[in-house]
C-alpha cells in the first residue's frame, strides 16, 4: 500500500471537486488534504476546509478572502489563506502535497497543472482544457520532472485501465505497442434525438440538463454540443501519443461503456460502470491499489441492452471542428479552446444563442489560421494567445449582439 498521500484539491466546490471529497472522506487513514481551491462559494469552501482539516485555501482576491474569514465556523485553527492565480501554482507545487486534484475548470487551470508537472506531483488530472491548450509543454514537463499523471476524465481513465500495463507511462512518446486504436465513446448529451433545426431556442437550463452524468455547466454545455467529445480527443492525444486518424468517437447513449482500447489482434478491452466520477477519480486516489468509492454494482440486466451509433456531424458540428483543430496544430487548439469558453459563458450568460456557439469557433479558427504563426514553446506563448483569442471572440459577440 502507498504511503500516506497529502492532497491538493484545486477546484474544490465543483462537481469533481466534491466527489473528490467524498472519495477522500472514506480513506481517513491514506488520504489526507492539505490545500482546497475555490473561485466562488467561499461559505462552501469554508465547510471543506473545516470539515477536511486543510491546512491552506487559494482564493481569487482580497474580497474573496473575506468572505472566506467571515464564514468560517471551524473548531480547529483557520486554514492559512492565499490569494491569486500564481498562489494556485504555489500550492500545486509546494512540499506540503503529494497529489494535486486538477479539477479546475478550463484553460485557467493550466498554470497550477503545469505547476503540479514541473513540481514532480502526482497529478489526477480532470482540467481536460490544459491539455488541448498546451498539451506538449505539458506532457514535457511531466516527462521532464519524474511526475506520474493519471487520468480521471472517465473516458480517458478507461483508457488507461485498458492498456498493457508495461506501457500505461505517464507520459509516453509513442502509441502502445500492440494497440490498433482508441474507441471514445460519447452519451450524445440532452439533444442527441433532436432535430438540429429545432435547436436555436434551447436554454441554459435544457443545455445543462445532461440525461447521464451531473457535472459544472460549462462542461455540460460541452457535451450538449458535443465539444466536450472533441477535446477528450485531443486530450487523449497527448495523454496516449495517439495520432487523431487512431482515436474513434462513438455514440453510446447508456454510458456505461465509458471507452475501449482495440489491439491488433482484434480483441478490444472496455471498462464499464456506472455513470459515476467518483469511480474515475478513487482509481487516481488508489493507483495501482483499488479502493472503495460509494459507487455501488452494475445491473446489466437492469440496462438490458447497451446501443451505439456513429455521431452525426451536421448535428454536432463542434465535433469536426475539434479534429480540424488537431489536425492543424498547437494554434488552432488554443483559438479553439478559448473560442469555446467564451461562447459558452456567453450562451449561459443569455448573451449567445446555442446554435451560434459552432459558428463563433469556427471564426476563431479562420482568424488564427490566417494570422501570423508564432511560436507557442511557453506558457506565456500559449496564455498570450489564448487571451488574444478571447478578445476578439468577445469583440465579434458584441457586434453581432448590437
Ligand atoms: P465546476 O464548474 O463544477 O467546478 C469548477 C471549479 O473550478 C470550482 O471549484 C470553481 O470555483 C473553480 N474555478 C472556476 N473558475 C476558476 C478560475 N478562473 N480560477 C480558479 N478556479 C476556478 O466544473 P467541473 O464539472 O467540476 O469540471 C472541472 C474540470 O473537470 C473541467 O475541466 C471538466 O472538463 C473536467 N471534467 C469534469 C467532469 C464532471 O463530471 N464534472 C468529468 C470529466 C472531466
Ligand atoms: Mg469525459
Amino acid at each position: 500500500m502507498r504511503a500516506f498521500q497529502r492532497i491538493a484539491l484545486l477546484g474544490s466546490t465543483g462537481s469533481i471537486g466534491e466527489s473528490t471529497l467524498d472519495v477522500i472522506a472514506r480513506h481517513p487513514d491514506r488520504l489526507g488534504v492539505f490545500a482546497l481551491s475555490a473561485f466562488s462559494r467561499m461559505e462552501k469552501l469554508a465547510e471543506q476546509a473545516a470539515a477536511t482539516g486543510a491546512a491552506l485555501v487559494v482564493v481569487p482576491d482580497d474580497a474573496a478572502a473575506d468572505r472566506f474569514r467571515q464564514a468560517w465556523r471551524g473548531a480547529g485553527a483557520r486554514p492559512a489563506i492565499r490569494v491569486g492565480a500564481q498562489a494556485l501554482a504555489e500550492a500545486a507545487a509546494d512540499p506540503g502535497c503529494d497529489t494535486v486534484v486538477a479539477a479546475i475548470v478550463g484553460a485557467a487551470g493550466l498554470p497550477s497543472s503545469l505547476a503540479a508537472a514541473r513540481a514532480g506531483k502526482r497529478i489526477l488530472l480532470a482540467n481536460k482544457e490544459a491539455l488541448v491548450a498546451a498539451g506538449s509543454l505539458f506532457m514535457a514537463a511531466v516527462r521532464d520532472n519524474g511526475a506520474e499523471l493519471l487520468p480521471i476524465d472517465s473516458e480517458h481513465n478507461a483508457i488507461f485501465q485498458c492498456l498493457p500495463h508495461g506501457s500505461r507511462a505517464s507520459a509516453p512518446t509513442e502509441p502502445a505497442a500492440g494497440v490498433r486504436r482508441l474507441i471514445v465513446t460519447a452519451s450524445g448529451g440532452p439533444f442527441r434525438g433532436r432535430d438540429p433545426d429545432t435547436l436555436h431556442a434551447v436554454t441554459p437550463e435544457q443545455a445543462c440538463a445532461h440525461p447521464n452524468w451531473s457535472m459544472g455547466r460549462k462542461i455540460s454545455v460541452d457535451s450538449a454540443t458535443m465539444v466536450n467529445k472533441g477535446l477528450e480527443v485531443i486530450e487523449a492525444h497527448w495523454l496516449f501519443a495517439m495520432p487523431a486518424d487512431r482515436i474513434e468517437v462513438v455514440i453510446h447513449p447508456q454510458s456505461v461503456v465509458h471507452s475501449m482500447v482495440e489491439y491488433h489482434d482484434g480483441s478490444v478491452l472496455a471498462q464499464l460502470g456506472q455513470p459515476d466520477m467518483r469511480t474515475p477519480i478513487a482509481y487516481g486516489l488508489g493507483f495501482p491499489d483499488r479502493l472503495q468509492s460509494g459507487v455501488g454494482m452494475l445491473d446489466l440486466v437492469r440496462w438490458g441492452r447497451l446501443d451505439f451509433e456513429a455521431p452525426d456531424l451536421r448535428r454536432f458540428p463542434c465535433l469536426g471542428l475539434c479534429f480540424d483543430a488537431l489536425r492543424a496544430g498547437q494554434g488552432a487548439c488554443i483559438a479553439l479552446n478559448a473560442a469555446n469558453e467564451v461562447a459558452v459563458a456567453a450562451f449561459l450568460a443569455g448573451g449567445l444563442a446555442y446554435t451560434r456557439i459552432a459558428p463563433v469557433i469556427a471564426q476563431a479558427l479562420q482568424w488564427q489560421a490566417g494570422r501570423p504563426s508564432v511560436t507557442l514553446g511557453g506558457l506565456e506563448d500559449v496564455l498570450g494567445l489564448d487571451a488574444e483569442t478571447r478578445a476578439h471572440v468577445l469583440e465579434w459577440i458584441g457586434r453581432a449582439a448590437a
